[in-house]
């Protein structure tokens, strides 16, 4: 299955994301990880992203469509993969048509999440990040079995440089003017599919298997 979470910063798309694939044998195609790994490993490119991620800017396309077409041409991508953090521009979007052309693929759905934005605050707040492997936490909702230390790999947590409050709201303003118009274009497309979120993690992942029909 070939899947698209949408969503707004903090609507849970990395935590529903985590959920659909204990369901699906399909990778995780995070642009937002894999931004992050460059950054932990002082590449160029992580070096010329982390400018715009601090000020909660999205990066420039000619950075982000290279690592996603490199990453959704490797073999494990062949049987499906649910995208998270991209396409996030109806520029990405008509990209990423052109590349699931040229590998005779198509998309099965686009499942837009949506959260009431009072919400959203709250969350990005309390969200602790372990800056090795990206896995999240929440400082009341989705707590760490060892207090401060990441549960898969042991890593000292971190509140992410972009999930401060102002940052936050920067992210909010380039999500509604870049991002939300995807919505619509994938509504046109006949792929959307929309899950109002109550926010509670496991409600939330249902209603993702039922309209995905999983
Ligand atoms: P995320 O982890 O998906 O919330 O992404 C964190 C930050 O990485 C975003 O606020 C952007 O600055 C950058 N980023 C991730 N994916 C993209 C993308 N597809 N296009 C542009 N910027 C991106």
């Amino acid at each position: 299955m070939k899947v698209i979470l949408l969503g707004a910063p903090a609507s849970g798309k990395g935590t529903q994301t985590k959920l659909l694939l204990s369901k699906l044998n399909v990778p995780h195609v995070s642009t937002g990880n894999i931004l992050r790994e460059n950054i932990a490993n002082g590449t160029e490119l992580g070096l010329k992203a982390k400018e715009y991620m601090d000020q909660g800017l999205l990066v420039p396309d000619e950075l982000i469509l290279g690592i996603a077409e490199e990453r959704l041409s490797r073999d494990d991508c062949k049987a499906g993969f649910v995208l998270d953090g991209f396409p996030r521009t109806i520029h990405q979007a008509k990209a990423l048509d052109e590349i699931l052309e040229k590998f005779g693929v198509h998309l099965d759905a686009v499942v837009d999440i949506e959260v009431a934005e009072s919400f959203l605050y709250n969350r990005i707040t309390g969200r602790r990040a372990c800056p090795l492997c990206g896995e999240t936490y929440h400082i009341t909702d989705l707590m760490p079995k060892v207090d401060g230390k990441c549960d898969k790999c042991g890593a000292d947590l971190i509140t992410r440089a972009d999930d401060t409050r102002e940052v936050f709201g920067k992210r909010l303003e380039e999500y509604k003017n870049l991002t939300a118009p995807l919505i619509d274009f994938y509504k046109e497309k006949g792929l959307l599919k929309t899950v109002v979120s109550n926010n509670i993690v496991e409600d939330v992942h249902n209603e993702i298997l039922k309209v995905l029909g999983i």
